[in-house]
């Protein structure tokens, strides 16, 4: 598949047309959606139109870095006059009423939006399995799921429908699903991407990334939607260092012991090809050092308070007045909000706020939120003090390769473990990309680096020297 910057400078010099190119998307879409379920709303027509423009403007010159090269959202990323539902029953038929900042940069470059991405209710899930669409199948594998929440995004990607897409992370969304399907996902630190306009799950947590094929596609789209936004307080003005070259003589891999534990849940076979992915790193130049990272015990028993907390305070605003579903008739104004929030939420939403309202509610709020708070703040020390000896921390994405789909949905502890590795990095909020190296059993296998706060272009970096380096391309 060609990266982002090939098909520009195809556009550009006439050998293909953006409406050309859109409509190969369309028809790979239209052949292989209906069986994936990846994308859950197309706007086809208005791509055609937008793609016929983008050819006109490159005739003339007036070309920027997106224009005329088609693109997907997550079904939480706000667009200006398109249906948006966060993939739940309760803001079906919504239209949002401004776009998110992200998506607004992403078009002001020229991006072509094709549709949105099927994801799971609300971003909490790790299958894709919670959504009110059904479920996204994985296109390496349609027994199984293809990760979650951003599965509708990662699948998209994997299955060229288009050449990069946005998803969101709040615990791993885009790096888990990214590892399951075989692609690169990238969440950036906090604060780099405007949350303006994605539905909000985990303030303290969310970041908007890219999904891609490949790091330089990753780090294009990066400079493309990062920076300071007035609508978010949260965003920092930092540039984003222009990264170049795959060179990592010298730099320091931090590998933890216990994320290559396998008593603690990773497969052996996942284990032995992220050593051999290691060793290689090793032969071209980066030093693999062991460290020690004791916060894996308690990292989802952390993440989930503070996520189900953060989550239960936004998603008190769909009351079934202001916007969304309302129930039919109801006798009272209470009975609005009980009907048309029971109608509406999904049964895992349902949960996670009722775990959340009791954990904040008086007399807990010591006990749990202010708990896992001090623990944070604990972990944020811990990775600091890593970050003095290492430049780098490298480990698997998940214990193991994507499960087939129904395996875990009994089984909502055994789901929450597949975030042991992603969920600490958005606790500390550094950045993080999870990016392909080989297989087992077929399927494909993530490994995760995780850089200091605001150092991209470590990941940038050390992702291109594996990919120059990988043990069994995807
Ligand atoms: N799987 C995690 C959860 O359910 C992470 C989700 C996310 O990153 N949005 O909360």
């Amino acid at each position: 598949m060609k990266n982002l910057q090939e098909l520009r400078s195809d556009l550009d010099s006439g050998t293909l047309s953006s409406v050309e190119l859109v409509q190969s998307y369309i028809s790979t879409i239209e052949a292989e959606n209906p069986s994936l379920n990846a994308l859950v709303g197309t706007r086809f027509d208005r791509a055609l139109e937008e793609a016929q423009q983008a050819d006109e403007a490159i005739q003339k010159g007036d070309v920027g870095v997106l224009t005329g090269i088609p693109c997907i959202l997550k079904d939480n990323l706000s667009m200006e006059g398109e249906v948006v539902t966060g993939s739940s029953r309760i803001l079906e038929g919504y239209c949002p009423p401004y776009t998110a900042t992200a998506v607004q940069k992403l078009l002001d470059a020229g991006a072509i939006v094709l549709g949105t991405a099927n994801m799971d209710e609300f971003a909490m899930g790790s299958s894709n399995e919670t959504s009110c669409y059904g479920q996204v199948r994985n296109p390496r594998d349609p027994a199984r799921v293809p990760g979650g929440s951003s599965g509708g995004s990662a699948a998209s990607v994997a299955a060229s429908f288009a050449p990069f897409a946005l998803g969101s992370d709040t615990g791993g969304s885009i790096r888990q699903p990214a590892a399951f399907c075989g692609v690169t996902g990238l969440k950036p630190s906090y604060g780099r991407v405007s949350r303006y306009g994605l539905f909000a799950y985990g303030s303290s947590l969310d970041q908007i990334g890219p999904i891609t094929t490949n790091v330089d596609d990753a780090a294009l789209v990066m400079d493309i939607i990062s920076g300071v936004d007035e609508h978010d307080m949260t965003t920092v003005d930092l540039p984003l260092p222009h990264p170049s070259g795959s060179d990592i003589k010298g730099m320091k891999i931090g590998v933890p012991v216990e994320f290559m534990d396998t008593s603690k849940g990773l497969r052996p076979e996942v284990k032995t090809l992220l050593e051999a992915q290691l060793d290689r790193l090793a032969s071209a130049g980066a030093e693999i050092v062991e460290i020690d990272l004791p916060i894996l015990d308690h990292v989802i028993s952390t993440y989930y308070l503070i996520a189900n907390c953060e989550a239960s305070s936004n998603l008190a605003r769909y009351d079934g007045i202001r916007y969304g579903r309302r129930c039919e008739s109801p006798d009272s104004l209470i009975q609005t909000f009980e009907r048309s929030r029971g109608e509406g939420f999904g049964k895992e939403v349902q949960t996670r706020i009722l775990l959340g309202t009791y954990a904040l509610s008086a007399g807990y709020y010591d006990a749990y939120y202010k708990k896992a708070d001090a623990i944070r703040s604990g972990m944020r020390q811990q990775l600091e003090e890593r970050f003095e000896k290492v430049d780098l921390i490298v480990g698997p994405t998940t214990p193991d390769v994507a499960f087939k789909i129904g395996e875990m949905v009994d089984d909502p502890l055994a789901m929450y473990m597949q975030d042991l590795y992603t969920t600490f990095v958005n606790l500390v909020s550094c950045p993080a990309m999870s990016l392909p190296v080989g297989k087992v059993d077929g399927l494909p296998v993530g490994m995760q680096l995780v850089a200091p706060l605001f150092k991209e272009e470590r990941l940038f970096r050390a992702g291109r020297a594996i990919e120059a380096c990988r043990v069994e391309e995807i």
